[in-house]
């Protein structure tokens, strides 16, 4: 059974979310603000926070941002405002989805239903490579948009994840074989994939090792698409 933490400071809406979300077979449990939905987690894990935008002391966008890092927890913002730009920002603060009230019962306990669901999957730890689409993206769900020679880079390297890729490999697969001049383009262009990628997902640095002398090597399980 979901366990759904409301927090909403209008005591008369939390009690009719409370109660039907209950009807819908979720676990719920209700606080008013941010300082209450920390000692209700602290007392008892929850897999889904219902999360209102307007709240006395720290609002939604405020409490979702340091909600960000928990992955287990799925954050569904609810703003009475419906304004486009503030469920933007509940969004980018961290917030799975947003609803706007009022808030129909039945879309609130779909919405949850599927996010929990989402959560409940095992995280991957593959690095998946779109070769069409030029992208690489992390276990974690961030996309990272290619250059063509990034790409290439990439996909040789997946195709012998874990093992060395010697520099003249690369350079050819580049359609670089002057060994020279291509030692630093090389360095340069590995500094930028990696920045790019840390950017996007800094909780996952790329797993791509230079090997003194050798070449690289992709360090992580990773699909070739
Ligand atoms: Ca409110």
């Amino acid at each position: 059974m979901l366990r759904v933490l409301i927090v909403e400071d209008e005591p008369e809406l939390r009690d009719n979310l409370m109660i039907g979300l209950s009807a819908h077979g979720f676990m719920v449990r209700g606080v008013g603000d941010g300082a209450a939905m920390d000692d209700a987690l602290a007392e008892a894990a929850a897999d889904l926070i219902v999360l209102d935008l307007g709240l006395p002391g720290e609002d939604g966008l405020e409490i979702a941002q340091r909600l960000r890092g928990r992955q287990q927890l799925g954050v569904i913002m609810v703003t009475a405002r419906g304004m486009t730009r503030e469920c933007i920002e509940g969004l980018e603060s961290g917030a799975d989805s947003y609803l706007v009230k009022p808030v129909d019962i039945t879309l609130l306990a779909a919405a949850l239903r599927n996010l929990g669901q989402r959560l409940a999957q095992p995280a991957t730890t593959r690095w998946r490579l779109n070769r069409v689409a030029s992208r690489l993206q992390s276990p974690h769900g961030s996309v990272i948009a290619l250059t063509a020679q990034e790409c290439s880079l990439l996909a040789l390297l997946f195709a012998h994840l874990g093992n060395v890729v010697t520099r003249s490999a690369i350079f050819t697969a580049l359609g670089q074989p002057d060994e020279l001049c291509s030692n630093s383009r090389l360095e340069v262009l590995i500094s930028r994939l990696r920045s790019k990628a840390g950017k996007v997902d800094p909780d996952h640095p790329l797993p791509l090792r230079a090997r003194h002398n050798m070449g690289y090597v992709f360090l992580a399980e990773g699909d070739d698409q």
